[in-house]
């Protein structure tokens, strides 16, 4: 079955009639469970919740692997970091992915002995630290930079070391992108960006192929509380429903924004790997399956971004990316990524794209 048939049906139980297709949200803390509790599927709410056993049905289907559904997209870093890692561990790490997963590595898992080493997500850097690592952490496209790695490539490099790969798929989302079918070990992702796409929910999920290390995972889960939710996990599960088409349109919009602002003469750094000369281009043609919402480039400083941005009217200034509405933000008035201070990343909603390019292009004239 192709998808796009497949998201649009994903999790959901056989039609029963007279029951509506995707089982209303169950808000529960605890369930009537007498005697032994093993006999019981659902005993209290911070271990299993029907709301969950369903959308997790759903991202399993789609990862080719057991998924777990976590509280945000960094409790589903944090769980795959706190599984693997144990002092004198080491972790390779790209320098320029997340800026919130580098601080944790940096932070509190450096602070318990890991050894964490760094270098860009382009080039051959990440494979030449490999030798004596743990967990190879990638993500690509890396957000906000949107360089690309080769993931086939690093993966056999990894397994070869003994190390295991983690790839942080949010940018892309399952359907954009495969972690597992590429070889990853864990695919992460924060599902409250292009997933759900909707901008009204914060979560994010773990999938393994490995059941053992999925027993991890739900043991993490458990012990830390770091758990979802179940009004938002419904609200995703209905969002992902329209993944595909909102996908598709968010990727073809990009496409179309970046062809027009390529040869505008206030726009420099230009970076879209759906462009063909654009240096990502090759290997993500390679292994995505769309290219995604966001684009990034560059104006001459703060303030011709800034005015860039107020000039804009139906482009909405926010920060995150991967909703149906289009937005962009300076990225650079947040620390921690070495870009220019007139850097900014768009993300492309689902508009009409005639009426997109016109916000930007009277945007742009009144720079
Ligand atoms: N990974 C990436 C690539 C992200 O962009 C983000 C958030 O921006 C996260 C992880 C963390 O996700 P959340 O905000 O859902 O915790």
């Amino acid at each position: 079955m192709k998808i796009a048939t497949r998201i649009i049906h994903a999790g959901l139980a056989p039609a029963v009639q007279g029951e509506p297709f995707l089982a209303g949200v169950t808000f529960a803390g605890v369930y009537h469970a007498s005697g032994d509790p093993s006999t019981s599927p659902y005993t209290y709410g911070r271990y299993h919740n029907p709301t969950w056993t369903q959308f997790e049905r759903a991202l399993s289907e789609l990862e080719g692997g057991v998924a777990i559904s976590f509280a945000s997209g960094m409790a589903a870093v944090a769980a795959v970091f706190g599984v693997t890692l144990r002092p004198g561990d080491v972790l390779v790490i790209p320098s320029d992915c997340y800026y919130t997963s580098r601080l944790l590595a940096d932070g509190f898992f450096a602070e318990f002995g890991v050894e964490v080493r760094k270098a860009p997500t382009a080039g051959d850097g990440l494979g030449r630290l490999l030798p004596g690592a743990k967990l190879l952490w990638l993500e690509s496209p890396a957000n906000p930079g949107l360089d690309v790695c080769d993931i086939r490539g690093l993966v056999a490099a990894a397994h070869q070391e003994g190390a295991l790969v983690a790839i942080d798929n949010t940018t892309p989302t399952v359907l954009g992108q495969n972690p597992l079918e590429l070889g990853a070990d864990f695919s992460v992702a924060s599902d409250t960006k292009g997933l759900t796409g909707h901008s009204d929910l914060i979560l994010g999920h773990v999938a393994v192929r490995d059941s053992q290390r999925a027993e991890k995972l739900f043991t993490w889960r458990t012990q830390t509380g770091a758990i979802p939710g179940p009004m938002e996990v419904w609200l995703a599960h209905r969002s992902l429903a329209t993944l595909e088409m909102r996908l598709e349109r968010q990727s073809r919009n990009a496409q179309m924004i970046a062809e027009y602002l390529a040869p505008q003469p206030q726009v420099t750094g230009l970076r879209y790997p759906g462009l063909p000369n654009d240096p990502a281009h090759q290997i993500a043609a390679q292994q995505m399956r769309y290219f995604g919402p966001i684009v990034s480039f560059v104006l001459a400083g703060q303030e011709q971004a800034e005015s860039f941005l107020g000039a804009c009217q139906l482009v909405i200034e926010a920060t995150s990316f991967g909703g149906f509405r289009t937005t962009a933000e300076r990225r650079a008035r947040w620390s921690g990524d070495v870009i220019p201070d007139g850097f900014i990343r768009l993300s492309a909603g689902c508009e009409d794209h005639e009426d997109l390019i016109a916000d930007l292009e009277q945007a742009l004239a009144s720079l």
